[in-house]
């Protein structure tokens, strides 16, 4: 019980103290990868519903996980060196400091949406391939073919140019395709020689009152190899939500986010009080002076891949760093964002200019 002179004194000093959402006007605040512009303003949409954050940052992430014009999320996703597409996703949630994931997730459009029932509903972080397509099934999902035409021609593609040695013939450029002219008109060549490029949502999310939350979900590495695991569903990797500091995520070469714990890590310098946008950028400098594997670096020594990272803190502070400002498929990184205000797309901060010189 407080005395009523303790109940004044709390009472002052509530008044006194601005409320979280006076301090940061700009909540609710979605931030996603470039990809994510619809994404955001959806997650704002329903944060300004009421919705909580985590919820919202799942109904934005599906709309590019329901899109089969997307060739890097969920239906539509470009397939593995088998043409099976494996989708890995997971979230994280703030408030309850609880975190859900999949990984290898064959038939199931929405692998975010299986990623918050295991949250919700197991006592696991984490479930992968056969077992989590049948905890899909015993939640009702309904399996479907994921490979759209499209992909399946683009992952034949590959296939005939892997090798002048094999049986496979390669395409003349004159007969290409219309579907692959368009994904290397969009992705550029290089997707068929060098399976390094990539591509996957994160958003993170501020409700209205700083509560935070985050997901990703990707269907990984273009053609890699089956049963390969990104840092998309690796908790810390790919994903880092605690909701007294901040929420953070990652695009990229998975491998590199996995060493290198890189949502973690950007999460852990925010709570060391640097701003989102440094805290991305400290993670870059790390993954950059950390790689060492020779095949990985450029002439110049630094990292022959592209890895992007995004944060938000709970004041309603973000950024996004990258380690390269253009893309593999030559654009600026950008990033999304979605505040009170408007949906927008704005530049990464960058390590190094231009693309790796190999
Ligand atoms: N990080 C994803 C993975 O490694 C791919 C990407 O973001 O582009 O699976």
């Amino acid at each position: 019980m407080l005395t009523r002179r303790e109940l004044l004194a709390t009472s002052a000093a509530a008044l006194a103290a601005p409320t979280l959402a006076q301090r940061a006007p700009k909540l609710p605040l979605a931030v996603a990868s470039g990809n994510g512009l619809r994404c955001v303003q959806k997650a704002i949409e329903r944060m300004q519903a009421g919705a909580d954050p985590l919820d919202a940052a799942i109904d934005g992430v599906a709309i590019l996980e329901d899109d089969p014009t997307d060739m890097t999320v969920g239906l539509g996703g470009v397939p593995n060196e088998e043409g099976v597409v494996q989708l890995d996703a997971s979230v994280m949630h703030g408030p309850s400091g609880r975190a859900g994931a999949v990984a290898s997730l064959e038939g199931i459009r929405n692998p975010s949406r299986v990623a918050k029932l295991v949250m919700e509903t197991t006592d696991h972080v984490l479930l992968v391939g056969p077992g989590a397509l049948r905890f899909a099934r015993m939640h009702g999902f309904t399996p479907q073919e994921l490979l759209t035409e499209k992909a399946r021609k683009v992952w034949l593609y590959w296939k005939q140019n892997l090798s002048a040695r094999d049986k496979w013939l390669e395409p003349e450029p004159s007969q290409l395709d219309p579907d692959v002219r368009d994904f290397i008109r969009e992705y550029g060549a290089d997707p068929f020689r060098d399976p390094r490029s990539y591509g996957t949502v994160h958003l993170s999310a501020a409700g209205r009152n700083g509560e935070l939350a985050g997901c990703t979900s990707t269907s990984g590495l273009f053609f890699k190899m089956p049963g390969r695991v990104g840092d998309s569903p690796i908790i810390g990797a790919g994903l880092y939500t605690d909701n007294g500091v901040g929420s953070a995520g990652a695009t990229g070469r998975g491998e590199a986010c996995i060493l290198f714990c890189a949502a973690h890590t950007a999460v852990e310098l925010m709570r060391q009080g640097k701003h989102p946008k440094d805290a991305c950028l400290e993670v870059l400098r790390r993954i950059a002076s950390g790689t060492r594997d020779g095949r990985l670096l450029d002439r110049k020594g630094r990292p022959s891949f592209g890895v992007t990272i995004y944060a938000i803190d709970r004041r309603g502070e973000y950024g996004s760093a990258s380690l390269w400002a253009v893309s593999g498929w030559g654009k600026p990184r950008q990033f999304a964002v979605a505040d009170s205000g408007s949906a927008r797309l704005e530049d990464c901060a960058y390590l190094f200019e231009g693309n790796p010189e190999l």
